[in-house]
């Protein structure tokens, strides 16, 4: 079953309740009047009572009781019986009706009359006593109770439902930021990503809400945008090898060469088959970052990938005429994946020789900070100009584009550095003075061992 709208439950929730207790207060409103009316006749007719029984008990003439005024039948109707049921006065109109039982007050009809509130009671003993019956009409109380009535159950259920139909609008406005919501949201795909819900009221429920979906969506519109970045650079990024793999096999298919020149074309594709190798690695490792993939976790000595980034390094560097050296390494252990961390140190010393001219050095050194370990990778190179350092960690990113290209760089190397440490819950950091060399800095949560 479909169910009913918020504003609708709202509605018939407040309607119902609101109709209960209006209801409620009327029948008690009219019980508590009818009540203090009642009691107000009974204390009028009480001291009739008293004031005839007085009369009587003087021994008054007869049984009428002399001297009451004229208005008094007006108001008042009595009756007096004597103890063996006869009728020793009668007001007019009261005659024929049974003799009065019991004592007390009580509401009787009495015909051609109307309806009377009336008291009796015994008076005098022995042979004197008389049964005294006083009555009084109803007529104006009735009038009165039906006049408040009128009043109390024409007022109230108009309240209510005046008060229900400015529920249902109200409601309609609180709601009416969900509808928009609702639409914006709908509207909002791929492809208009920057389409914001409207807040409203900051202060309120729903100006939050939509405050934080706007949120999420400056997130999502982010992300997004990152990919699509990364996808165009990717694309671009590939575009340069095969472009050169197939400049360079046009070339040689357009006329007959000497073996060594077939040989020679075969080696510079190799070259780019490497690089696009190298590349599609890279992209593959980020894109694993990405997609929140998780990272082996094992302890293992931190020493362990960095010396075999080192020794890995060394016939690079020293073709390059690069001196490496390693220094101390701190003997703690690291939690996660050494592979990858290798990989993250492979980058930072390949970066070092890289860029550091014939005759330069390169030092890999390490030590403990704040109970953390620290390894610095330090170049004697150009440096990295200031305005180009906080930028260098940023995928595809190159400070000096002809050269890092020449290099066979894609801007991707610090990147997956930062993607890697950050993933062993560590930072990287980068330094440089221009002209003098560059210093990488990674920084891991490690413990120290124990052996
Ligand atoms: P690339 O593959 O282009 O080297 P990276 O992400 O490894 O990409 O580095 C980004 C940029 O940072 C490089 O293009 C280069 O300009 C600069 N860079 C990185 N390492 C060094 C270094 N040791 N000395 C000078 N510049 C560096």
């Amino acid at each position: 079953m479909r169910r009913a709208s918020v504003r609708a439950r709202l509605t018939a929730w407040y309607g119902a309740w609101l109709l209960t207790t209006v209801a409620g207060l009327g029948a008690a409103v009219d019980a508590m009047t009818s009540r203090t009316l009642l009691r107000r006749i009974d204390a009028m007719l009480d001291f009739e009572f008293d004031e005839a029984a007085e009369r009587l008990a003087a021994g008054g003439p007869a049984e009428e009781p002399a001297g009451t005024p004229a208005a008094f039948h007006d108001v008042y109707r009595m009756r007096v019986w004597t103890p063996d049921d006869r009728a020793a006065f009668e007001s007019p109109g009261l005659a024929g009706l049974p003799p009065p039982r019991g004592e007390g007050h009580a509401t009787i009809d009495v015909p051609s009359l109307g309806r009377h509130r009336v008291v009796a009671g015994p008076v005098g003993a022995g042979a004197r006593r008389r049964i005294v019956q006083i009555a009084t009409p109803l007529a104006s109380f009735d009038a009165e109770m039906a006049a408040l009535r009128g009043v109390l159950w024409t007022i109230l259920p108009a309240g209510a439902v005046a008060a229900t139909a400015g529920g249902w609008w109200l409601a309609g406005r609180a709601m009416a930021p969900v509808g928009r919501m609702t639409a914006a949201a709908r509207r909002i795909s791929a492809e208009n990503l920057g389409e914001r819900i409207e807040v409203g009221h900051e202060g309120d429920e729903l100006g939050r809400l939509a405050a934080t979906l706007n949120a999420m969506l400056d997130r999502i519109d982010r992300a997004f945008a990152a990919a699509r970045r990364f996808t165009a650079d990717a694309a671009h990024e590939l575009k340069t090898p095969i472009a050169s793999i197939r400049a360079e096999a046009e070339v040689a298919l357009i006329a007959r060469r000497t073996p060594e020149e077939y040989a020679e074309t075969l080696r510079s594709v190799v070259e780019e088959a490497d690089r696009l190798t190298r590349l599609a690695d890279r992209l593959l490792i980020l894109a694993a970052d990405d997609a929140g993939a998780t990272t082996a976790r094992r302890p293992f000595p931190l020493d362990e990938p960095v010396r075999t980034a080192v020794d890995r390094a060394g016939g690079r560097a020293a073709s390059a005429g690069v001196a490496l050296r390693l220094g101390s390494i701190p003997d703690v252990e690291v939690l996660g994946d050494p592979e990858l961390l290798r990989q993250a140190f492979d980058n930072l010393i390949d970066n070092a020789i890289k860029y550091t001219s014939a005759g330069g050095e390169v030092a890999v050194h390490g030590g403990l900070r704040d109970g953390r370990a620290v390894v610095e990778v330090v170049d004697t190179g150009p440096g990295i100009p200031p305005d180009a350092l906080g930028k260098v960690f940023d995928r595809f990113y190159r400070a000096d584009a002809s050269r890092s290209r020449r290099t066979g760089g894609a801007g991707l190397g610090l990147s997956i550095v930062k993607a890697v440490v950050e993933r062993h819950g560590g930072r990287a950091e980068a330094e440089s003075e221009p002209g003098r060399g560059s210093l990488f800095r990674v920084v891991l949560p490690a413990a120290v061992r124990k052996n």
